[in-house]
C-alpha cells in the first residue's frame, strides 16, 4: 500500500476507537477516557512549543561520530534457551526485557523494530544493535505490555511472536488493548484493569496504576489503558514500570506489596522537564520510586535505545550514579545492564 495511505488509514482507524469504560465507581474510568490517579498538570500541553524549543536549540544532539559509546553484547542464546531452573534477567533494549522465572519466560513491552514509529521510514530509529533476534528467543510463554506507544507496542514484534514456534505466548494487557491485538490475529490475551489479578503458570501477574497515558493516532487518546506489572513468584516478586511519570502510585504499590526484589524503573527519555516530568520520570525521581517500593535491587530501562526526547542517549546512567549518591543508596543497588547482557538472579542477595 502506498505509504502516504497507510498514514491516512491510521489516522483514520485511530479516530474509531471506542472507549466503553466510563464508570463513576471507578475513579480512574472517566467520561471520555481513563485518567491518572494523582493530580497533574495536563500530558501532552505545549508540545509545539517544545518542537520550536529544541528546534532552536538544536536538539536533540546528533550521535558523536562513531556512534553512542553504549556497547551492545552477544547474549548467551544456548544458555538462555536451555535454562529451566535458573532465574535471569536480559536486557534487550528500550523496555524489553526477557525474564526467566521459575522455568518460565517472559517478555516484556517486546520492540524489535528498526524504528518505534507506526511507519517503517519515518519516526525514533533504533540507535544500537538489536542483541538478539525474536527468532534466537527461547519460547516465549508470557508476554507483558504496559501500554500502546510505539516504542511499547510493537505490531511486527508481538505479531511475530504469536507465531512463534511451539505456540503463541500468553499475552497481558491493560484494559482496551485485547481489541487491539485481536486485530492483528492474537487471540491469547488476558486484559486486566489496575490491581485485578490473575495465575498464569505458577506465578501471579498483576496489573498495576502508573502515572501515563496512552494513544497510537491522532484521535484514541487515553481510550485504551496504561500500566505497570507485578509478576510473583514463590520467592521471588518483579515489577516493571513500563513508561512513567513520578506519582504517589509507587507508594501506594509499595504498601500494597511490601517489598520487590526487582523492580525495572524507566530512567530515560525526561528532557525538557518542563514537558516530560508528568510522563516520564527522571533518574532522581527514579530513585524514589525504588525507594517507594521498597525494592531490593532496581535496574534502569527506556534508555539508550532510542531517542525519544532531548537529553543525549548516554547521558541517564550518569545521572542515576549521582542521584544514588545523593540519596546515599550503593550503586549496585541500582543498576543498568548493557544491551544484550544478562544478570542472574541468584547474585541479587
Ligand atoms: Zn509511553
Ligand atoms: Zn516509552
Amino acid at each position: 500500500m502506498n505509504k502516504l495511505c497507510r498514514l491516512f488509514l491510521l489516522v483514520l482507524l485511530s479516530a474509531c476507537a471506542a472507549y466503553t469504560y466510563y464508570d463513576p465507581g471507578k475513579a480512574h474510568h472517566g467520561r471520555e477516557g481513563f485518567r491518572n490517579n494523582y493530580p497533574h498538570a495536563p500530558i501532552g500541553q505545549g508540545f509545539w512549543k517544545w518542537q520550536w524549543e529544541r528546534w532552536r536549540a538544536h536538539l536533540p544532539q546528533a550521535a558523536p561520530s562513531g556512534g553512542w559509546p553504549i556497547p551492545v553484547v552477544k547474549a548467551d542464546l544456548a544458555y538462555l534457551r536451555a535454562n529451566r531452573s535458573e532465574g535471569t534477567l536480559t536486557w534487550i533494549g528500550h523496555a524489553t526485557l526477557l525474564l526467566q522465572l521459575n522455568g518460565i519466560n517472559i517478555l516484556t513491552d517486546p520492540q524489535f523494530s528498526a524504528r518505534a514509529s507506526p511507519l517503517s521510514f519515518v519516526g525514533p530509529q533504533r540507535q544500537v544493535g538489536l542483541p538478539l533476534s525474536i527468532a534466537d528467543l527461547p519460547h516465549i510463554d508470557i508476554v507483558v505490555i504496559s501500554h500502546n506507544h510505539y516504542d511499547h507496542l510493537d505490531r511486527n514484534t508481538v505479531k511475530q511472536l504469536n507465531t512463534q514456534p511451539g505456540g503463541a505466548p500468553h499475552f497481558f494487557v491493560p484494559l482496551g488493548l485485547k481489541a487491539w491485538l485481536n486485530g492483528e490475529g492474537i487471540s491469547n490475551i488476558s486484559e486486566l484493569d489496575w490491581w485485578d489479578q490473575q495465575t498464569e503458570r505458577g506465578l501471579i501477574i498483576h496489573c498495576v496504576p502508573v502515572q501515563h497515558w496512552s494513544a497510537r493516532g491522532l484521535a484514541d487518546r487515553n481510550k485504551t489503558l496504561w500500566g505497570g506489572w507485578v509478576i510473583e513468584a514463590r520467592n521471588f516478586r518483579f515489577f516493571f514500570a513500563g513508561d512513567t511519570g513520578y506519582s504517589q502510585d509507587f507508594q501506594d504499590i509499595g504498601r500494597r506489596f511490601g517489598n520487590f526484589d526487582l523492580a525495572a524503573i524507566p530512567i530515560g527519555a525526561y528532557e525538557p522537564r518542563w514537558f516530560m516530568q508528568t510522563q516520564h520520570v527522571n533518574p532522581e525521581e527514579a530513585v524514589r520510586i525504588h525507594q517507594d517500593l521498597h525494592a531490593r535491587y532496581s535496574v534502569g530501562i527506556h534508555w539508550g535505545t532510542f531517542v525519544l526526547t532531548d537529553e543525549p542517549l548516554d547521558e541517564p546512567p550518569k545521572k542515576l550514579q549521582q542521584a544514588l549518591a545523593a540519596a546515599g543508596i550503593a550503586p549496585e543497588r541500582f543498576f543498568v545492564l548493557q544491551h544484550g547482557e544478562t544478570r542472574k538472579l541468584a547474585i541479587l542477595q
